[in-house]
């Protein structure tokens, strides 16, 4: 994974864990604010939906959402405008054991929210920003045979169709093998045109896209590469192409099939990069004196000493700094855990250390990637989040999931 994916890897987490919450009834508050959107008139709507509220026959219900539109009124004051990209809030009550627990979430989405949206339903609306947990920027698509061809372009997971350019060549009869000879003879002059045409569409489409990735191009058939090959495409754009893949249709199905195709290809180029930086490691770790090292602790104490060149961070290892408080007389404590969910329902049945009430909760958590990925950006330490479908990524893996390549080795 890139060092962009990072952020998305930590989020996901995060609305994985938000997402396993349900309050009693529909209870629970979510908001999105766009960018662009004026605080004020938000806040005004937060007071029409305070008073809207009124009208909740259960009284628990309707003192739980007004308590948490208020919450959400405390936090809005505490911005004079919108972050960059927007912000989502969630605000609710939640079970927690026999007490129940007001919680309060703010998130940062990856991309700029472009909805204003409020709702009150008994678990928060995670939907829209899980919908950005991919990487950004877009490749652009095409197909082409001698009969047709497609523009289209992938933004995130959502592919959208363009263009579709249809031929005037003429269909050739029979279905013979596809002799080279036979192949150039329909590529005449109608043909040339055709694929001119294609080759234009495609270019002017791609090159008007501002955080164009790649482009891939497939189809059925020898076409695509001969059409890859010839000059058809603006020079810019065939600089930018990744991948020539087979497919079966130049339509819309081609697209999605084009896609899934290039997703492997992708995911390939990707892990081989992975795989060379644990090879890298692991020959490290053999060597005398060599410049690995691994283990939270170890790695956090060499990422202060600016140490770390590359952070190596398995994508499954799951670690958070807890912050506890009890409900009942206040006290608090850190725990480190590798789920929250799970130390959320251990805390519904354990009693508070101090006055021994079963009113332990998650006060808030950080996880172990975010925390060493500040101290990495601090000393421009390289971060890497490791699959572990690789061997090497099972290997890292068995390190414990947390290691580094050194700049250097450091005194004692
Ligand atoms: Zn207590």
């Amino acid at each position: 994974m890139s060092v962009s994916s990072v952020e998305l890897h930590r989020l996901k987490r995060e609305i994985e864990f938000l997402e396993s919450k349900k309050g009693r009834g529909t209870e629970l508050i979510t908001l999105y604010i766009p960018p662009n959107k004026n605080l004020a008139d938000v806040m005004a709507q937060m007071r029409e939906e305070y008073s809207q509220a009124m009208n909740i026959k259960s009284a628990r219900t309707r003192k739980n959402v007004q308590s948490a539109i208020e919450v959400i009124m405390q936090r809005l004051k505490l911005f004079k405008r919108p972050p960059e990209k927007g912000m989502v809030l969630l605000a609710g009550v939640v079970p927690k054991g026999t007490k129940d627990k007001m919680e309060v979430y703010i998130i940062e989405p990856p991309e700029p929210l472009t909805t204003y949206l409020y709702r009150c339903d008994s678990r928060f609306l995670l939907e829209p920003i899980k919908e950005m947990l991919t990487e950004r920027g877009s490749y652009g698509l095409l197909l082409v045979d001698r009969n047709e061809a497609t523009v289209g372009m992938l933004r995130g997971k959502r592919i959208e169709t363009l263009r579709r350019i249809i031929s005037n060549v003429p269909r050739k009869h029979g279905r013979g093998g596809q002799s080279q000879r036979r192949f150039e003879r329909l590529i005449e002059i109608a043909a040339h045109e055709y694929f001119k045409r294609v080759g234009e569409k495609a270019s002017e489409v791609f090159l008007n896209e501002p955080e164009l990735k790649g482009v891939i191009v497939g189809g059925p058939g020898p076409t695509k590469e001969f059409f890859v090959n010839a000059d058809y495409l603006h020079h810019e754009v065939k600089k930018k192409i990744i991948g020539v893949v087979d497919t079966s249709y130049t339509d819309e199905f081609g697209l999605t099939e084009l896609v899934d195709k290039a997703g492997e290809l992708l995911e390939e180029m990707e892990i081989v990069r992975e795989k060379k930086l644990v090879q890298r490691f692991l020959q490290e770790v053999v060597r005398d004196g060599g410049l690995a090292a691994y283990g939270i602790e170890e790695v956090r104490k060499y990422l202060r000493m600016g140490a770390v060149e590359v952070l190596l961070f398995s994508e499954d290892v799951e670690s958070y700094r807890v912050k506890i408080v009890c409900g009942n007389c206040g006290h608090e404590e850190e725990r480190t855990t590798s789920s929250l969910r799970e130390l959320e329902q251990r805390l519904a049945n354990e009693r508070c250390g101090k006055c021994g009430e079963q009113a332990l909760s998650v006060e808030s958590f950080r996880s172990t990637l975010d925390e060493l990925k500040e101290l990495a950006d601090q000393t421009s330490a390289q971060v890497e989040v490791i699959s572990t479908e690789t061997e090497e990524g099972q290997q890292l893996r068995s390190f414990g999931g947390v290691a580094a390549i050194l700049r250097y080795r450091p005194e004692g």
